[in-house]
């Protein structure tokens, strides 16, 4: 659909800018495929920089694009200097400017630039100057492919630019088996291959890159599994203590969740991360059918995310955010149970 929206980006981006892509704080694929694929695509006529605020898990490091990223925690003077001086700040993959942790969210913060927002995640705030904010859109690459063709540019979609974007749709999708993956999903992922994304790669590049370690604290995080039949939920706990056993890199625990939710019944799964250097834990949370973890999320654990999948995080110990969690539960018995009468 072309609106006033891509009007207004046609009038920005009709001379020369000096732009700013910025995606959240421990960016996952589709964060830094929808930001790498947006750089491809405006380098050739625009100054573009990449600005991630932390680093990528090794997973993502082989990503086109990759090495050009300024990471705002390593290089903050030169990242504040060049979003300063940015006209335009495109913000990726996330809904509010806190997303990108507390010293890079004030430097936005103190910028006057033209925000432009391109986001599937739901209660967007009010700060773009153009919002692209649709919640049905399985990933924000999704989005980036449909605002590149909504802009007369498909013909512009490279090799480059389609493995970026088949990145972000192939990891936020879970390998195209969420519910949001939709028949339009699957028309831009064969125009992708098309234009030369290579599948097979791209997905042995992100999924088969397992460390032993990363198997060994798989193995572990299974051990302490805890299903709780009643309310056909099943959450993972993970120590520092145990997390440094194996030599934890960032990145090993995406995806442990799952292993939670694909127990048998089991329509709500959590996994609780103990982050010794934040001082938090943090929580992802998993649903399946209409029980909003992003709800759960907001009203209980300072978080928030979509429908089927939220992050969190809370401030006191491991032991007593998992007593709070078990106390709260019972409150969304019903909301569970229907959840899973809809969904079975
Ligand atoms: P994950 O559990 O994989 O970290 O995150 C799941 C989804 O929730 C992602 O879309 C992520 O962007 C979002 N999310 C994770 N943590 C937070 C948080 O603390 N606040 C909000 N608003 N969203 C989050
Ligand atoms: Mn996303």
């Amino acid at each position: 659909m072309i609106d006033e929206r891509i009007n207004k980006v046609k009038e920005i981006l009709n001379t020369k800018q000096k732009i700013s892509i910025v995606c959240h704080r421990n960016p996952d694929g589709d964060a830094y495929g929808s930001s790498l694929a947006l750089y491809h695509y405006l380098k050739k006529a625009h100054d573009v920089t990449v600005i991630s605020p932390n680093d990528c898990p090794n997973f993502l490091k082989w990503l086109p694009g990759e090495k050009d990223i300024v990471i705002f925690e390593q290089e903050e003077e030169k990242a504040t200097a060049i979003l300063k001086k940015s006209d335009v700040v495109f913000t990726l993959d996330f809904n509010a400017l806190h997303r990108t942790g507390d010293r890079m969210e004030k430097a936005l913060q103190n910028l006057n630039p033209k925000f432009i927002m391109i986001d599937h995640h739901q209660q967007p705030d009010d700060y773009a100057k153009v919002q692209f904010s649709d919640t049905s859109k399985s990933s924000t690459c999704e989005m980036v492919y449909d605002f590149i063709e909504n802009l007369g540019d498909s013909d512009k979609v490279n090799k480059e630019i389609a493995t970026c974007i088949y990145t972000g749709i192939m990891t936020d999708t879970g390998s195209f088996r969420f519910p949001s993956t939709t028949p339009h999903t699957h028309r831009i992922v064969a125009n992708l291959l098309e234009k030369g994304a290579d599948n097979a790669k791209i997905y042995n590049n992100v999924m088969d890159n397992n460390s032993l370690d990363r198997m060994k604290l798989l193995s572990k995080a299974l051990g302490n599994l805890v299903l709780l039949k009643k309310y056909k939920t099943a959450y993972i706990t993970l120590s520092q203590k145990e997390l440094n056993n194996f030599n934890f890199e960032k990145g090993d625990t995406e995806g442990f969740v799952n292993y939670a939710l694909s127990i048998k019944d089991v329509v709500f799964a959590v996994i609780f991360i103990e982050d010794k250097q934040q001082g938090i834990i943090k929580m992802s949370f998993r649903s399946k059918g209409k029980f909003s973890v992003n709800e759960f999320a907001r009203n209980h654990f300072n978080g928030g995310g979509h429908t089927n999948a939220a992050g969190g995080r809370s401030e006191v110990s491991l032991e007593k955010t998992v007593e709070k969690f078990l106390r709260i539960l019972p409150e969304y018995q019903n909301e569970i149970k229907k959840s899973y009468e809809s969904n079975f």
